[in-house]
């Protein structure tokens, strides 16, 4: 499968299932191109090392794949949060948030991972896996507290879309992931820190 077009600017390569692979956002303003995740399948690894442009890369959390390819692409720089670059052994570490022109990477609260980044770019923000829930004794559970911090947070951003990493459109309005979100918030228990995930969630 090859590049998908979002906007004039913002296209990506969908994720892949065998090997398991992140979607991959390619963002070029002028000469420079951000890439948000690198996943793990060649495919991506070579479209990566494809690009004549300068490359900022921003991986959006640990997981293999959504950061194994850090260690087989050229980039120029790598920016992630401490608990990636304990896994990708390179690049920089984002602590809160770090704007590049008119491209945000932040952190953010999620139940999936520890150390999630997000990216904003106009109407669009990049979740990686953060909207999904955790694994945890076999089951897939969101963290009461970090779920409803989550909301708030992605409630405040001034954008249209969501980028929901593996699921089949990619590219969902804002609307459809909160009230997916809110539904999953609205069962929790007082005096239980989790709530066990509902639906489809990696
Ligand atoms: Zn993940």
């Amino acid at each position: 499968m090859g590049l998908i077009e979002i906007t004039k600017n913002i296209s990506y390569l969908p994720a892949s299932e065998d090997p398991l692979s992140s979607d991959v956002v390619f963002i070029t303003k002028e000469n420079k191109t951000y890439i948000f995740d690198v996943g793990a399948n060649d495919e991506a690894a070579e479209m990566i090392n494809g690009i004549a442009n300068e490359k900022i890369v921003v991986i959006s959390h640990f997981h293999e794949d959504h950061a194994a390819n850090a260690e087989r692409i050229k980039f120029d720089e790598l920016y992630a949060s401490k608990e990636t670059i304990k896994h990708t052994h390179t690049g920089s570490v984002i602590s809160d948030k770090i704007v590049f022109d008119d491209i945000i990477a932040l952190t953010v609260p999620s139940s999936h991972a520890k150390g999630c980044v997000i990216i904003v770019c106009g109407d669009f923000a990049f979740l990686g896996d953060c909207a999904y829930a955790g694994f945890k004794h076999g089951k897939r559970l969101y963290n009461v507290y970090q779920l409803g911090q989550l909301i708030k947070l992605l409630e405040g951003l001034d954008v249209k879309y969501f980028g929901m990493s593996h699921y089949k459109n990619f590219i969902y309005e804002r609307e459809t992931v909160l009230t997916m979100l809110r539904e999953q918030y609205a069962k929790r228990t007082a005096g239980c820190d989790f709530i066990e995930a509902i639906g489809r969630s990696r």
